[in-house]
């Protein structure tokens, strides 16, 4: 066992009543188990909208559910004395799978122990170039971004798909995805991975969202745009999720939040002779920093969540037009 894993368990044990905890499976490491937990608040019913949260698809990125653990904490401390906040649970549900690739965590891999790069291994193909390895490939199981082959999905990804899979009767799903590793600044990526000449149906209710983001919040400095901006990918799993959910009368926005982490090398070069290098903050000040700084955030998605059924009716051409010039014009 590893220290994020040990905390959740221990946060379980002495969670209130409204959070519920459960297996979604366990991952074989040696002689070792180690589950896969999937936590949820606020009892499941038809017309709830749902906020689902996961972390640590990537084993090399520990913040990523660290930042996801300290929310649980905050909010399982919440829940003991504030009544108001508990009332939130009758209106949305949230759901949160913390620690997707234990085992990659516990090796200090980025893939699963089967070397495959859990981001890359959805059945789903880049329509247009995928960038060169990075954007998966089925080179080598022991190059980074491996894809596994064809068919092979992941043991963590069939868990994964097939928990959102029952959410997708409800009629709202805002969904955010915890990584980091890539550039200066805290990005909020959005599908499509797969192309970049087609943006997704719900285009105007992302845009909304992110303007209700920046308006809520002035001082926050996200980046909010769609990932195929920088570059392609075959087998992203919210692509695959996305296009999955258009079979059902729900608007689902997934969201991957990629933690820019170039900032904490340049401030601390040595940082890249560490083995979690470019994917962790390590002076403790910085950490603390980091999961400080997102609570905003996961707050912020949690009532946008709640308060769906209110702000989707106000998204128009008019949110359609702009999200269009702002992110899929060509000039
Ligand atoms: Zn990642």
């Amino acid at each position: 066992m590893f220290a994020e894993l040990n905390q959740l368990e221990l946060m379980l044990q002495q969670a209130p009543k409204l959070v519920q905890s459960q297996q979604l499976g366990k991952v074989q490491l040696k002689t070792q188990q180690l589950p896969v937990y999937a936590i949820e608040i606020g009892k499941r019913a038809k017309d709830k909208p749902v906020l689902l949260l996961t972390g640590g698809v990537h084993g090399l990125e520990r913040i990523g559910t660290q930042v996801l653990l300290a929310y649980l904490e905050s909010l399982c401390a919440r829940l003991q004395w504030d009544q108001h906040f508990a009332a939130l649970f009758d209106k949305v549900q949230l759901c949160m799978v913390p620690l997707l690739n234990p085992g990659g965590m516990a090796l200090g891999w980025r893939s699963n122990p089967q070397h495959i790069d859990l981001m890359r291994n959805a059945p789903t193909e880049a329509v247009e170039k995928a960038a060169f390895l990075l954007g998966g490939h089925r080179v080598s199981r022991f190059l980074p971004w491996y894809r596994g082959e064809p068919g092979e999905l992941a043991q963590e990804n069939q868990w994964l798909i097939a928990y959102v899979r029952k959410f997708f009767q409800a009629p709202f799903m805002l969904a955010l995805d915890c990584h980091s590793g890539f550039g200066r600044t805290d990005r909020l990526w959005f599908p499509y991975a797969k192309t970049a000449k087609q943006p997704i149906a719900h285009l105007a209710q992302m845009y909304r969202l992110q303007q209700l983001l920046f308006q809520s919040f002035p001082q926050q400095n996200y980046i909010f745009e769609p990932q195929s901006r920088h570059y392609l990918c075959h087998g992203d799993l919210w692509d695959h999720l996305y296009d999955e959910s258009q079979q059902y009368h729900q608007i689902f926005l997934p969201l991957t939040l990629e933690m820019g982490s170039w900032n904490w090398v340049r401030k601390n070069p040595f940082q890249l002779l560490k083995s979690h290098g470019l994917f962790h903050p390590v002076k403790p000040h910085r950490v603390k920093r980091v999961l400080r700084s997102h609570l905003i955030l996961l707050d912020f998605l949690l009532h946008a969540t709640a308060a769906a059924p209110d702000w989707l009716g106000t998204v128009g051409s008019a949110q359609q037009q702009a999200a269009e010039a702002l992110w899929y014009s060509k000039a």
